[in-house]
């Protein structure tokens, strides 16, 4: 077995467990391998062994493994996007976990040839250095965006602090969830707003136990090849 097949197998039983101990289904849950600090040939490699969604934070590194891997890829963009990029990318991508502003909606509906699924990303934190959109203003935030009719709001996404305090970053999660029901409660026809990407190597465990939908595994399922660390 390859090193990336050992470890999807020891993240996939985690995700069962995560799945058993909150009651859930494997079957909701998306794993999205974040290739963005390896090559092509591993993001292959993640794909042979199964994993068929594949995330990246910048255009042109999307773009530059989007040439060589044609197969049936779902590209998640998961990265801050320039709005100045948005005509390079949005047409090429399964979906944008990243949708952190009004300005950056425009642009999209400006360039889209279809309706793009978008994830809202929040600020659940308050960091002042994260982006995301703030969770008192999320509710305005999404009701504007009928406006645009390119625009699809499938969820919300957040990224947690680096923090090693496991259960502040569960009351994030759990705070996302509940910001997620409210906005769904509402049957928004351009926001049936059902999912949740959040979660990421280190706390991927915790934001299943939570809720989410889509989880981003970087590190711990393709590694780090500037510097190999698992
Ligand atoms: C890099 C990145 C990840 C994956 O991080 P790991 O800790 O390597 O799993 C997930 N989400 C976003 C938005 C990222 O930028």
């Amino acid at each position: 077995m390859s090193n990336i097949e050992q470890r999807l197998q020891q993240i996939e039983q985690n995700i069962q467990n995560a799945c058993e101990r909150s009651g859930r289904t494997r079957s909701d849950i998306t794993v999205i391998a974040v290739t963005k600090e390896v090559s092509t040939e591993r993001a292959i490699e993640v794909m042979n062994a199964g994993i068929l969604d594949l995330g990246e934070n910048r255009t042109e590194g999307l773009l530059a493994k989007q040439e060589s891997i044609q197969k049936d890829a779902k590209w998640h963009f998961i990265g801050n996007v320039q709005s100045r990029k948005v005509r390079d990318l949005v047409n090429t991508i399964h979906c944008l976990h990243s949708l952190d502003r009004m300005s950056l909606a425009k642009e999209i509906q400006k360039r889209a040839d279809q309706p793009i699924d978008c994830f809202v990303q929040v600020n659940v934190s308050g960091e002042e250095t994260k982006s995301g959109v703030n969770p008192e203003e999320l509710e305005r935030f999404i009701e504007e965006i009928a406006a645009y009719d390119k625009i699809h709001v499938i969820g919300l996404m957040t990224m947690a602090p680096f923090t090693d305090d496991m259960e502040y970053i569960r009351t994030l999660f759990r705070q996302m969830k509940e910001l997620r029901d409210k906005i769904s409660v509402k049957q928004w026809e351009h926001a049936p707003c059902t999912q949740l990407s959040m979660g990421m190597s280190n706390d991927y465990e915790i934001a299943i136990e939570e809720g989410a939908t889509h989880v981003r595994i970087g590190t711990a399922l393709v590694g780090k090849e500037s510097g190999e660390t698992t």
